[in-house]
């Protein structure tokens, strides 16, 4: 075992909504988003292609609508991220200028993951944007999804990213350090997994709490890095307050939370595992 991400080129980053907002106000953490995008920025810049997956449409609806509390109506929480994804990108474009960088957005529905021409386009979309040294920050389609077509979570989504663009490795940032024996804001003894190197070994609390943002939790970050483990990505779950997180991780520090990949897989399985 151990964590060997010297050889890395091409990582997904997963950024959640609950790390890009204040839980006090909802209103966004510009000075988090600023330095992870000065860190992006520099990552990409030493050589390490870098794919954003971040969640965050609708709470910047919100935070820009000054609503607190994520309504329940589908509509609402459409027009929502109507209004916050695109102001969502204005700030990530704003703060990637700053360090050199112009971000490209796609926007994805379960349609076209689930469709082998669109899914290929996807694919060519995000490679053209590495090419042209772009950051592909993605999201799921939020104004156009209801609940039938709807991929799920970002923590979902970014696994299936992963695997359309072969990344090497996964990274999904949250409000948690890893993963835990324990839920951590119920046992004071609950300690950090370093690696985990079977998810089927795995018996975790089912009861953790979700954040009142995002859709994921715990569990959702599991079924993501198994599904990106099985196909031969490995994974990290780690903290978003951590601002040096990636490039911890990417020096095989013990930041956040490990998920040895299963064997390799040839480029064809990691296709057929969409
Ligand atoms: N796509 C949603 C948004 O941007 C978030 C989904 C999730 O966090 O899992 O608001």
């Amino acid at each position: 075992m151990g964590r060997d991400f010297s050889k890395v080129k091409r990582i997904v980053v997963k950024i959640g909504s609950s790390s890009l907002t204040y839980s006090d106000t909802h209103k966004l953490n510009i000075d988090r988003i600023d330095r992870f995008a000065r860190e992006i920025s520099d990552i990409t810049n030493s050589g390490v292609e870098v794919i954003l997956v971040s969640s965050g449409a609708i709470a910047t609806g919100m935070s820009r609508l000054n609503i607190t509390t994520k309504p329940e109506n589908l509509g609402k929480r459409q027009a929502l991220a109507c209004v916050g994804q695109s102001n969502l990108m204005e700030i990530y474009n704003k703060c990637f200028a700053d360090y050199g960088y112009t971000a490209g957005q796609l926007l994805l529905t379960k349609y076209v993951i689930d469709n082998k021409q669109t899914r290929e386009n996807a694919e060519n979309c995000i490679n053209e944007m590495l090419n042209l040294n772009i950051i592909p920050i993605i999201n799921e389609n939020d104004s156009i999804s209801v609940e039938e077509i709807k991929l799920g979570d970002n923590d979902n989504l970014s696994s299936i990213v992963a695997r359309l663009v072969k990344a090497d490795l996964l990274i999904l940032l949250s409000d948690i350090d890893g993963l835990f024996t324990k839920d951590p804001n119920k046992y004071a003894d609950a300690q950090k997994i370093e690696e985990v190197e079977n998810i089927e070994d795995l018996k975790i609390e089912k009861s953790e709490s979700k954040s009142s943002l995002g859709t994921g939790g715990i569990q959702t970050k599991i079924k993501a890095c198994e599904d990106a483990t099985n196909a031969g990505i490995d994974c990290v779950i780690a903290n978003s307050s951590n601002i040096h997180a990636i490039k911890q991780i990417l020096s095989n520090k013990n930041t956040g939370t490990y998920f040895k990949a299963k064997r390799k897989q040839k480029l064809k399985e990691i296709e057929q595992s969409l």
